[in-house]
């Protein structure tokens, strides 16, 4: 959610800091500022600190800065997602202290900022804005003065009294060769440079991959002081010194261009077929006969006993990946006879919810930074059960906090409306299913061996769906008038009901409801009229024949179907009034074809309606508040 930038070096900060913010922009966000530091004319000599701040996109920034001295070597920018006071220029960040020394930026909640805020009232501190952040550089200047400008231990000080979420990058005007960051609950990362002679800082590595790969994650209630030409100087919230660790990412550069396609969302639609063969790369393996298929997945080895011996699965996750949770329940039920549950992580942590030493709580988020995910590991760890994350960033901080796990591997997804992701995450909980049910002698040797050979050609599948991408773009010019629609599926073709109205909601903001079929009856279809288009995810399995008589009361009603069904199909086409062909699969593996249609008609939809598809209006890519 959001983004912060930093650079303090030897180049000029500003074009990295627009830069980054950028290739940041995916996060969403509604404001937007920068804060470059101009030192003293002469050595030692207090600097000053040119800001730009604005409502609206990075481009108006941008456009706004090109009237103002932005020259300079350090500098902290900042996309602003409001949760505290409205989107406009005086809260967009850097705030900077009543006194002047400091700014700040920050992502994240203050929870506890309306109580420190009276009591710096008391104190004579005048605010600016209505922001959480605000109060915070207040805070951190009173013990700044109080302490002889010692800027580490004032944001220190600082930190330890607030409650909430953050990851701050602080500058002093005094001394304004270096940034102090810090993290809890929300992401940070510090990227170093050649030979330390300077330092990037960010939300996550998208905008430093041009300049390094080695990065250091911050962990929570961390706090890193970044000074060229010296080693990161990295202490707890107590004040220990703590062991700076270096990682080198993975990320190629052309990952985060939209290379040729007018948006990240439909590049990430057709990326899905080869998504799904890293994904599956060194974990599906086929042998020369069926009978010799097998799933390697380390987490298994790693935590075979506590997998296997789990008395109950608890799958958390919010959004998408919530709808990818629904279908790791069928299928682990399915293939290993476990009791799953599937909950929204915002609701979880919230309820007391019995979590046994012996359960597995599986974590499933895309950016793994997802706060209400963390905070549901954080409950599941506390009573000692396994935590399994479901990742796709690398080193993010659930799949730091995770026991094991097992990472999607589909490259960045930068569009706000999950695609690859989702299909991603679904190909791995039938990859864990699968392995599992074989382990605990749930599943058929057999079924097992048949199935990975299915799963293996499921990206061949996926690329003859994208072909119908010409037909859904016309079919979508019909569909664009809708204000409402239902999407309804029954079994594993149920949560991409879901998904599929999701995907509509978010990007087209057309209201759309995701039904299982048959619970039609029991309200939605007083809803149905010849104007309602309805998606009936109507493919060759479970149940088809029930989605038959589900779409027949439709039809009767005078109800607009669209209906995603197997090729060859030819008992939906005489109901329906459009269909789009996906070829067969098994059951537990129709949700990996039967939502790219379902993604491509909302992706058309929206550029129809002339919406700014990658970054609809009030989404964040990665939601790291609560
Ligand atoms: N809570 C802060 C604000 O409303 C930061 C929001 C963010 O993470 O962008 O300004």
């Amino acid at each position: 959610m959001c983004g912060i930038v930093g650079y303090v070096g030897n180049r000029q900060a500003f074009p990295i800091l627009i830069e980054g913010l950028e290739k940041l922009e995916y996060r969403g966000y509604d404001s937007a500022g920068v804060c470059i530091l101009k030192p003293g004319i002469a050595y030692g000599q207090t600097g000053s600190f040119e800001i730009v701040k604005s409502e609206g996109r990075v481009s108006r920034l941008k456009a706004l800065a090109a009237e103002k001295d932005t020259s300079g070597t350090c500098g902290i920018a900042h996309t602003r997602w409001a949760t505290h006071g409205d989107p406009c220029t005086a809260n967009a960040h850097p705030h900077v202290s009543m006194s002047g020394s400091l700014a700040i930026v920050h992502n994240g909640i203050i929870e506890n900022y309306q109580i420190i805020k009276e009591q710096l009232q008391k104190r004579g501190y005048v605010f600016m804005s209505e922001t959480d952040t605000e109060v915070l550089v207040q805070l951190i200047d009173y013990y700044y003065k109080s302490n002889g400008h010692e800027l580490v231990d004032a944001v220190r000080r600082a930190l330890s009294r607030c409650f909430g979420a953050y990851a701050i990058a602080v500058v002093e005007r005094e001394n304004p060769g270096h940034i102090v960051v810090a993290r809890k609950a929300s992401p940070l990362v510090v990227g170093i440079g050649a030979d330390t002679d300077e330092f990037f800082i960010a939300s996550d590595a998208t905008p430093m991959i041009e300049y390094t790969h080695s990065v250091v994650y911050l962990d929570d209630e961390q706090i890193a002081d970044v000074r060229p030409g010296k080693d990161i100087f990295l202490t707890n919230l107590g004040g220990d010194k703590a062991t700076v660790t270096v990682h080198e990412v993975d990320v190629d550069i052309s990952m985060l261009s939209k290379g040729g396609y007018p948006h990240f969302m439909l590049k990430e639609i057709f990326e899905q077929p080869d998504c799904l063969r890293d994904c599956m790369r060194g974990r599906v393996i086929l042998g020369d006969k069926e009978e010799d298929n097998r799933i390697v997945l380390s987490a298994l080895n790693q935590c075979h006993d506590r997998l296997v011996n789990a008395k109950n699965i608890i799958i958390v996750a919010c959004g998408t990946s919530w709808h990818a949770g629904l279908i790791g329940k069928q299928l682990i039920e399915q293939l290993c006879r476990r009791r799953v549950e599937v909950e929204y992580a915002s609701e979880f942590r919230y309820r007391n919810p019995v979590i046994e030493a012996d359960d597995v709580v599986i974590a499933i988020s895309q950016s793994g930074e997802t706060a209400d995910t963390l905070a549901a590991i954080e409950l599941a760890k506390q009573a000692g059960a396994l935590v399994f994350g479901i990742v796709n960033v690398v080193g993010s901080s659930i799949a730091r906090e995770s026991d094991t796990g097992i990472y999607i591997h589909v490259g960045p997804e930068l569009g706000v409306a999950s695609t690859k992701a989702f299909t991603g995450q679904v190909a791995v909980l039938v990859m864990l299913a699968l392995a599992l049910g074989l382990e605990l002698g749930t599943l058929d040797k057999k079924e097992y061996c048949r199935t990975i050979t299915e799963l293996a050609a499921i990206p061949d599948k996926m690329k003859k769906t994208l072909q119908t991408n010409d037909y859904i773009k016309d079919l979508a010019k019909i569909y664009t008038y809708a204000s409402n629609s239902l999407y309804l599926g029954r079994g594993y073709n149920y949560p991409v009901a879901l998904e599929g109205a999701l995907k509509l909601k978010e990007i087209s903001y057309i209201h759309a409801e995701g039904y299982p079929a048959a619970e039609m009856k029991h309200g939605p279809i007083a809803l149905v009229d010849a104007n309602m288009p309805i998606v009936f995810l109507a493919t060759h399995h479970q149940l088809y024949q029930k989605i038959i008589s589900n779409m027949r009361e439709v039809l009767a009603r005078n109800g607009r179907i669209l209906a995603i069904v197997t090729e060859g199909d030819d008992e939906v086409k005489k109901i329906a009034r459009d269909t789009i062909e996906v070829p067969p699969t098994l059951a537990m593996l129709a949700p990996l074809l039967s939502v790219l249609p379902l993604q491509m008609l909302a992706y058309h939809i929206a550029v129809l309606k002339g919406l700014d598809v990658d970054m609809p209006r009030n989404l964040a890519k990665s939601v790291t508040v609560e």
